[in-house]
């Protein structure tokens, strides 16, 4: 039987919903227990794959290809459980749904109306593709009030009501805000928060509040009386100085133990946190420091590239090292010598991106990663900039571009037509839909034997993400050879390129792919280990 925890949050947005939802994920996983994790956003796209990172952040791609909000980056980070596109439900995902058995018919002439079609169709999801996993922690996106999420808590007021206590728990995260006039933190914002969830008939069995002091006694003792909690259930979330530190903190305040009360569990003594304490420890006393420049994009805002960031802290923890990360909008590139300000740090990284705007900045910070020796990773974007900047500046293709970015005379980039996915080709043309139509998903890879690939991964075949619409013309290929690129790794066809590297380096990858979706705290990805093992071995040489 799965039983259902239901994560909601109130007061304010970006208390870290997502982050408190994986850290008892890991928690009960620590316990013992099977956990999948879910997340419903209230919002009209069917999924975020064509919204700005400026608006919602990074996208977070799934093995079966599914483009999702990066909350699920922290469910995988934290539970190592594999996402699926069944974790990832919008409003505009159930709508289209909805809709389109309308157009079938299948209501068969009723009125088709949010209750009980709409929560219906939320609640079917909601239970959908969950083998026998133990618990389903299911967040809802949003805070408790906003119009368009009334739906999603509707539906889950009705499997609360239709499953019972025994199966259904409400977690709800709320602000204690400190008022430094009063040198008070305030409970009434959480008061009202759970008075808005009572009034749409969800009592929560847990509150968990954010704070970034410890919360007195007699504050907790108030919110449980007024949000009718006991008090064992008003459950400190405080500020922590990593993010690998929640589930023990979590821990330490009862969260997990009250968890299972609620559900009847004997909780059999204490689960094993040692793995974080491990991770926590090398977290806050690395042995040294690396400098990584990311040239981007999207660099103001962190949440842009969140699983990128993580992938480096990974490195970090890999080679017991902190890893200073340099937020560098590629536009300062473009005028001449700027890339100076890159003689200080110990690896350049260019991530995914997509349009022309910065990539010139780009190709700059590549130019000076290749003929100054510093550590180069390319991703996506990032390594198909790279075979530009060799065609252009060692191949003597000047006119090397991106299809891109324009029709171009040497289009070294271009648009990918057709590729094989397991037994069918997948088509695309310029004209099709925006959405869900890249090269998105798991696929595998074979890497060429004497590659710095083969070597860090140890192993020939790997399997990764990808999201693009563009590839490295493999019709390029004896030219770039010649030009000093190394093919480290190609799809299983033979077809697209998939890994790059310079021959003439000390560590100058490109990879088609999205490692950085796949890198674990407890299980640093390969290529992040190895560039920052790089960095570390530049840092001793400047
Ligand atoms: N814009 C490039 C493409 O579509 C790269 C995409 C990416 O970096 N994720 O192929």
């Amino acid at each position: 039987m799965t039983r259902f925890i239901f994560i909601t949050g109130g007061v304010v947005s970006s208390l870290g919903k997502g982050l408190s939802s994986a850290a008892l994920g890991a928690l009960l996983q620590a316990r013992g227990y099977s956990v999948r994790l879910r997340k419903f956003d209230p919002y009209l796209n069917v999924d975020p794959g064509t919204m700005s990172p400026y608006q919602h952040g990074e996208v977070y791609v799934t093995d079966d290809g599914a483009e999702t909000d990066l909350d699920l980056g922290h469910y995988e980070r934290f539970t190592g459980v594999p996402a699926r596109r069944s974790d990832s439900v919008t409003a505009g995902k159930i709508y289209s749904s909805v809709i389109a058995r309308e157009r079938r018919g299948d209501y068969l002439g009723g009125t088709v109306q949010v209750i009980p079609h709409v929560t219906d169709a939320i609640k079917e999801a909601i239970r959908a593709d969950l083998d026998d996993t133990d618990f389903a922690l299911i967040e809802i996106g949003g805070t408790v009030g906003d119009i368009e999420g009334l739906p999603f808590f509707e539906a889950i007021r009705q499997l609360g009501y239709e499953l019972g206590p025994e199966q259904v728990m409400f977690v709800h995260l709320t602000l204690l805000p400190y008022i430094p006039a009063a040198g008070e933190l305030k409970t009434k914002p959480t008061q009202h928060s759970v008075k808005e969830l009572r009034s749409i008939g969800i009592q929560p069995d847990l509150l968990l509040c954010r704070s970034d002091r410890p919360i007195p006694e007699g504050e907790c003792r108030k919110i449980a009386l007024f949000c009718n909690v006991p008090q064992e259930r008003v459950i400190p979330a405080l500020d922590v100085d990593t993010i690998y530190a929640v589930p023990i903190s979590y821990h330490a305040q009862g969260f997990d133990t009250q968890v299972l009360k609620h559900f009847s569990i004997d909780a059999q003594g204490e689960p094993d946190v040692s793995a974080w304490e491990r991770i926590v420890t090398r977290a806050r006393h690395p042995e040294g420091e690396v400098s990584i420049a990311v040239v981007g994009k999207y660099t103001g805002l962190q949440d842009a590239y969140k699983s990128l960031a993580e992938a480096l802290v990974h490195g970090g923890i890999a080679n017991n090292v902190r890893v200073d990360m340099q937020w560098i909008d590629a536009d300062v590139f473009e005028s001449e010598g700027a890339t100076q300000a890159l003689e200080s740090v110990h690896g350049v990284l260019v991530p995914g991106g997509f349009g022309e705007r910065g990539s010139e900045g780009k190709m700059a910070a590549v130019t000076f990663a290749r003929t100054k020796d510093v550590p180069y990773f390319g991703i996506c974007f990032g390594m198909q900039l790279a075979v530009i900047e060799t065609a252009r500046n060692v191949a003597g293709l000047r006119n090397a571009s991106s299809t891109e970015f324009g029709p171009c005379d040497e289009p070294v980039v271009g648009l990918l037509t057709e590729w094989r996915d397991g037994d069918h080709v997948e088509r695309r043309g310029s004209n099709d839909d925006l959405g869900g139509t890249m090269r998105l998903g798991g696929y595998d890879a074979v890497l060429a034997a004497g590659s710095k690939a083969r070597e860090v991964y140890g192993a020939e075949k790997i399997f990764e993400r990808h999201r693009h619409r563009y590839e490295v013309n493999i019709n390029y290929q004896r030219k770039l050879r010649e030009a000093g690129m190394r093919f480290a790794g190609f799809s299983p066809d033979g077809e697209l390129p998939e890994i790059v590297e310079r021959v003439d380096h000390p560590w100058f990858v490109g990879v088609q792919f999205h490692p950085e979706l796949k890198s674990k705290p407890f299980d640093p990805h390969p290529l992040f280990a190895s560039f920052i093992e790089a960095a570390v071995a530049q840092s001793r040489l400047v």
